[in-house]
């Protein structure tokens, strides 16, 4: 079933150049909006040339510990690396989602890690915790992308969910683009998890 969502407006524009900790740089535009139905302080980041259709868009969740500081624990700092490379050559928008340790919060994305460590996955943490497995809307994304005129994209994303929830708000996903896979030593178990209880589609090496 389509329902689109509520109208948001763009709130401010402005240039955002950007350099990574890796020296990479590029030129984005950032937005900001009125009337997300979230109420949350989401971002799109215009990256690249954004005449050529579909533009290439990605989602990405908010993960402050990956992010900002690199953790290991996930993949997210590296994800969101490769989705603003990616983004800016094919031209299109990272829409960056305030929504931490997949819509629980960030404190109880810590109770979660800390329950991980004593062998529950990533999903079962969140469960334990009196949480859903994933609590993230897409909504408020395709809130975004209409605010930007956008309403066919190609996604950026190994994640089902995203694709299921951007189309059931009236986005048309003309393509789903695959990721490249970030593996650590650290975060092996919680891709696995991906995997097996989120139906993503990444290639994980075979356990020795
Ligand atoms: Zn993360």
């Amino acid at each position: 079933m389509t329902l689109r969502p509520p109208t948001a407006t763009i709130r401010t524009q402005v240039a955002l150049p950007l350099r990574f900790a890796d020296g990479y740089a590029t030129d984005a535009r950032v937005f900001s909006f009125d009337g997300l139905v979230d109420g949350g302080e989401h971002l799109a980041l215009a990256l690249g040339d954004r005449t050529a259709p579909p533009p290439l868009i990605r989602a990405h969740s908010e993960c402050l510990t990956g992010d900002v500081f690199g953790s290991q624990r996930c993949d997210c700092g590296a994800q969101l690396r490769e989705a603003v490379e990616r983004i800016a050559d094919a031209g299109g928008y990272l829409l960056y989602l305030r929504q931490e340790g997949r819509g629980i919060g960030l404190y109880s994305k810590l109770e979660a890690y800390a329950l991980q460590d004593t062998g529950v996955d990533t999903y079962e943490a969140n469960l334990a915790l009196g949480h859903r497995e994933d609590e993230r809307s897409y909504v408020a994304a395709a809130q975004m992308l209409h605010a930007l005129g956008v309403s066919r994209v190609a996604l950026l994303s190994n994640n089902p969910d995203k694709a299921r929830q951007l189309r059931s708000c009236g986005v048309t996903v003309a393509a789903q683009v695959r990721t490249g896979v970030h593996v650590s030593a650290a975060n092996v178990r919680y891709l696995e998890a991906k995997v097996r209880r989120g139906g993503h589609t990444l290639d994980l090496p075979r356990p020795a």
